[in-house]
């Protein structure tokens, strides 16, 4: 019996896993290997760190959802591929594949003189601990001015707010605020961060960090007690340490059908790919959603030696930032709204994904 294995437990794998219960395999079974028992959702982790969700909300138990489906999960770490002997090695064993998909996510881009001294929530089950130590420091600073730093920045002064601490998180970037998403979408978050009074500089980078501050490259020093890194996103190294194509930044690098360029029963997804024909795609959740469906077919008919499909992502996407106390700000194309609305489409969009797979074990 052939064996496929996925290695992470990222958006795209959920979806094969959803799929396998609908289509049980009798010529291959599947290993899921992650980590962490569970998965955790960053479309909620600006409602967790605001204090609206519990843990149980923003997780999902991929141990059950394995045993639901049919697959066997793992708990290990990858940290290298033998491509050609078609061999996994994780921190406790190594694993045999027939195909194997890789959907491990991101890494923040820390520098390394930096590293051992921020505070750090990737891969995703890092964030319980570190959100909670961070959300209630004395001085709270957060470096990367992306959807991602913003978001947790207005959910903790919230979250503050509501539990009687300072209103003192300070925002760093090295730009203006969300730069990926355009000039008007720039100005009005600065706008809604004045308005609620966030602290936040923009094109300042931090060179350095002490025990009680950090320095900025332009030679200003503020406090600080927890410095949470939200810059990025960086590759995870075993891809090139093992010998696999990748870009420049040490992606997976892979065809327009997900399938490595070097490797052609490895295949990949989510964060943790460059696809050579898109070399530019935003890493973010909505992709590695989109390309589940295309990587299930894909896995599937390598397995039986038939014809893949290609993965073609789409030009607009619809990005809904938290900015605390239950509003939020929506981006579709060069349109943006923010209030309460957006906020509520955000929490309904966000629950119903959980709970397409958390039926399948509950
Ligand atoms: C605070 C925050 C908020 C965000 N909000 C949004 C949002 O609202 N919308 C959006 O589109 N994007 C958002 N993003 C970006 C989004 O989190 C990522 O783009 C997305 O999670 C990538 O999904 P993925 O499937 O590639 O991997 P992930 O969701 O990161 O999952 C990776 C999985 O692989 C496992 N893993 C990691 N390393 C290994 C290894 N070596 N071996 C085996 N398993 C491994 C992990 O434990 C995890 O299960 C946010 C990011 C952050 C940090």
């Amino acid at each position: 019996m052939k064996t496929l294995v996925l290695v992470g437990g990222g958006h795209a794998h959920l979806h094969c896993l959803e799929q396998l219960k609908k289509e049980p395999q009798r010529d291959w079974r599947v290993v899921l290997i992650s980590p962490s028992r569970h998965q955790y959702y960053s479309g909620m982790f600006s409602g967790y760190a605001e204090g609206i969700y519990r843990l149980d909300d923003i997780r999902i138990d991929l141990q059950k959802l394995c045993e639901q489906v049919g697959a066997v999960f793992l708990e290990d770490r990858i940290a290298g591929v033998d491509g050609r002997n078609k061999r996994l090695a994780g921190t406790k064993g190594v694993y045999p594949f027939d195909v194997a998909s890789f959907d491990v996510g991101s890494q923040s881009d820390i520098p390394a003189e930096l590293v051992e001294r921020v505070s750090k929530i990737k891969p995703n089950y890092r964030f319980p601990e570190a959100l909670v130590k961070f959300r209630e420091a004395a001085y709270p600073v957060i470096a990367g001015g992306g959807a991602s730093g913003v978001e947790m920045a207005f959910s903790v002064l919230a979250w503050r707010k509501k539990n009687g601490l300072p209103s003192n998180v300070t925002l760093f970037s090295s730009s203006s605020l969300l730069p990926g998403h355009g000039a008007a979408a720039s100005k009005k978050i600065e706008a809604i961060a004045r308005r609620k009074a966030l602290s936040f500089f923009t094109d300042e980078r931090i060179a350095a960090i002490d025990e009680h501050s950090v320095s900025t490259q332009s030679g200003r020093t503020y406090p600080q007690s927890d410095l949470l890194w939200l810059t990025g996103p960086k590759s995870p190294g075993f891809f090139k340490h093992s010998g696999l194509m990748t870009d420049a930044g040490g992606f997976l690098l892979v065809n327009e059908s997900l399938q490595s360029l070097s490797h052609p029963d490895l295949f990949g997804a989510g964060d943790c790919i460059a696809i050579g024909r898109y070399p530019s795609l935003a890493k973010n959740g909505v992709y590695a959603v989109r390309q589940g469906s295309v990587l299930w077919n894909n896995l599937r008919n390598q397995l039986a030696g038939k014809k893949l499909a290609a993965f073609t992502p789409q030009k607009n996407f619809l990005s809904i930032l938290s900015t605390g106390g239950s509003e939020a700000l929506l981006m579709y194309g060069k349109r943006a709204a923010h209030g309460k609305l957006p906020w509520l489409l955000k929490q309904r969009l966000d629950q119903q994904f959980m709970q397409r797979f958390k039926r399948l074990y509950k």
